[in-house]
């Protein structure tokens, strides 16, 4: 009997790699800190230790891998972790957005999320001479008229939303412009495993290589969310450079950075059904 073919089977990735992986760092420093509590010595330094000491850690992991990465940078931190932000690409990484103050969303008017995703723009780009074409809101806290803003603004792609396992399109409004979604989850974010559920590297091992074992069998795409203040502690490093060399033991695993994960769904991709979110609230409408 002829097998069925199924999605599995389908070419959703360049050559002949089997699933995905992204490896991404939210680079917030303490830029959420210098918005709401700027006095609080003790996660200001958190923050710090995160711009400097962490993120020195996940430069010599990359580099000891040669892998890419994507690093989401809110547009406070270019300006002032303008060094860093500039080591980072020229150590050859993507740089995204990331908000300006580390700003939730659904805190914000809508004129003042605008002039926070042009703050976030224009930071980057005085730093690094170019707009960034991703995007990650701080805490994946977005409302449907964000997908329009970051449309409007020249953003590619945007990373926070969960709908998938699979990137996927997004049509925004008015302009009806396809952003692409790469989606996120919170079992693959460092932050609340280690930040608040307190979990040991061990059981944090354990998690994220039983997910990129269903989605690399799958054939799907892994999207990891880090954090220099979190995974740059020295034992979860270690951790994260045994999960690397975990996934690369298996074959064809394609590393790339959001952006070109991004590139290649839109040129390859581009007849999928987008995603339509309804505009008055948040329903998303699955393809
Ligand atoms: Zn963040």
């Amino acid at each position: 009997m002829k097998k069925r073919k199924t999605k599995t089977d389908e070419i959703r990735w360049p050559k002949k790699y089997r699933c995905a992986v992204i490896l991404g760092f939210d680079f917030d420093a303490e830029s959420d800190e210098m918005r709401t509590a700027p006095d609080k010595l003790v996660p200001i330094t958190k923050g710090k230790y995160g711009a400097t000491v962490g993120l020195d850690r996940i430069f010599n992991v990359l580099d000891d891998f040669s892998i890419p990465a994507t690093f989401f940078v809110p547009g406070w931190v270019a300006e002032n972790y303008g060094e860093k932000v500039k080591e980072i690409q020229s150590k050859g990484f993507e740089i995204a957005g990331h908000a300006y103050l580390h700003e939730k969303v659904s805190e914000l008017s809508v004129e003042d999320e605008k002039r926070v995703l042009e703050k976030c723009i224009s930071r980057i780009r005085q730093v690094t001479g170019a707009d960034p074409k991703g995007y990650r809101a701080p805490w994946f806290d977005l409302r449907s008229n964000s997908l329009n803003l970051l449309a409007e603004f020249g953003f590619e792609y945007d990373s926070s939303l969960m709908n998938q396992d699979l990137p996927y399109f997004i049509k925004s409004s008015p302009a009806g412009k396809l952003l692409v979604e790469l989606p996120v989850d919170w079992c693959l974010d460092d932050w609340p495993a280690f930040e608040m559920d307190r979990k040991s590297t061990k059981m944090v091992h354990e998690t994220w290589q039983s997910e990129f074992d269903a989605l690399y069998s799958a054939g799907s795409l892994f999207n990891l969310t880090m954090h220099p203040e979190c995974i740059g502690r020295p034992a979860r490093i270690e951790m994260l450079r045994g999960f690397i060399q975990y996934m690369q033991s298996k074959h064809n695993v394609w590393f790339a950075s959001a952006g070109e994960v991004s590139k290649w769904w839109r040129s390859t991709h581009s007849e999928d059904r987008p995603v339509e979110f309804s505009f008055s609230g948040s329903r998303g409408k699955e393809p």
